[in-house]
């Protein structure tokens, strides 16, 4: 957690019997501003297709006459369309789905932490974590990064023996660096942890050729957690899906502490009806790496320090004065994310011409 990921409000009214640990915090989220070009949430540039978007329209339609009923309370369906995209094996039993990784994330913590326990992560990394343990009560403690962003694995293994964490939070492609880790390091930590280790693999599609899915790992270990969303590869953000692949009892766990009916009828055919048309909506996915690492190669070519990236972003610096400099690419109508350690900004890979506009603009700021 960096310091500008760190919002204090204005002041919570004196009156206001808020937890104490919430008096003066803000909302979690990138500012949403309405400039030309969109680089800061990590979203795919490319919609839909037509045929997915029909698809989904029809489907919600057909559910809107039962919409007086409860949806499916397992959305038994959906969990075996995203088992079988997955592949490894899994099934209904070993899937579970819920509003956004996020929600996920928040239920494993429900399940798993809670009051007198720990969950630990490797800095910098993505900044919503520290708050579902917040919110559950959960003991937060990070370890630190290597410069390069990668996970010493002495360091994790080090702080596992000390901490004795429930939950471990790896994140492959981690955000915002977009570090893969090493999948024998992943074992590792698996092999010392004696709590739940959650992969968060929100950015799996993007990852470089040769680089493994820790999906490998799931029928070895029970007590691993793959967490992945259709937000990022799949163009579907606004739809709301996150998943998870685990043993069914970590499914079962979770099913224990989700609200009832947690996911819409319309958020389950609208994530049946996507899930049809896995290749059109996936089809960007290899050109989106292709311009990640463009994008890369001349922003060194720029000069610029660039973090090696397995996902849909890239993590540049260093700047003196970062928020100068991402103001300054707002006011030519760019709109990139201050988040990470001081000094380094994060860009969405979005389309060639926005692309081009990014360098662009970014060339002026920085030869100003
Ligand atoms: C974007 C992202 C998610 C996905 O969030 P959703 O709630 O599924 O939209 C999860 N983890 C990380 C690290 C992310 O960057």
């Amino acid at each position: 957690m960096t310091p500008s990921d760190r919002r204090r409000g204005p002041g919570t009214p004196a009156w206001l019997p808020i937890r104490d640990e919430l008096r003066g915090e803000e909302p979690y989220g990138a500012p949403q501003l309405d400039v030309p070009v969109q680089l800061n949430t990590n979203e795919n540039p490319y919609g839909p297709s037509d045929a997915a978007a029909d698809d989904i329209a029809a489907s919600v339609r057909a559910v809107a006459t039962g919409l007086n009923r409860y949806p499916d309370r397992e959305a038994t369906a959906l969990r075996e369309a995203l088992a079988a995209y997955l592949g490894h094996g899994l099934d209904a039993s070993r899937v579970w789905a819920a509003n956004g990784s996020n929600e996920v994330m928040q239920q494993v913590l429900q399940a798993f932490g809670g009051p007198g326990r720990t969950a630990i992560s490797f800095a910098p990394t993505y900044s919503m974590y520290p708050e579902y343990a917040r919110n559950t009560h959960t003991r937060w403690v990070t370890g630190q990064r290597r410069d390069d962003f990668t996970v010493d694995v002495e360091t994790a293994l080090q702080l596992i023996a000390t901490e004795q964490p429930d939950v471990v939070i790896l994140t492959s492609p981690n955000n915002p660096t977009g570090t893969a880790l090493d999948p024998e390091h992943t074992r590792a930590v698996l092999e010392a942890a004696s709590g739940i280790v959650v992969v968060d693999e929100a950015y799996a599609e993007f990852r470089r050729a040769g680089t493994p899915t820790a999906l490998e790992l799931l029928e070895e270990f029970p007590r691993l957690l793959v967490t992945r969303t259709m937000s990022k590869a799949f163009a579907l953000a606004g739809g709301r899906l996150g998943y998870v692949a685990a043993h069914p009892a970590v499914i079962n766990a979770l099913r224990v502490v989700r609200l009832p009916y947690h996911l819409s009828a319309v958020t389950q055919a609208t994530a049946e009806a996507a899930l049809r048309h896995t290749d059109e909506l996936l089809a960007q996915v290899d050109a989106l790496r292709d311009t990640r690492d463009r994008t890369a190669d001349r922003l060194r070519m720029s000069g610029f320090t660039v973090a090696e990236s397995d996902a849909n972003f890239v993590l540049f610096g260093t700047f003196a004065d970062r928020h100068a400099t991402w103001q300054a690419l707002v006011d030519r109508g760019v709109l990139v994310r201050e988040t990470g350690p001081l000094g380094w900004l994060r860009v969405s890979i979005g389309t060639p011409a926005e692309m081009e506009t990014f360098h662009t603009a970014l060339q002026e700021v920085t030869s100003a």
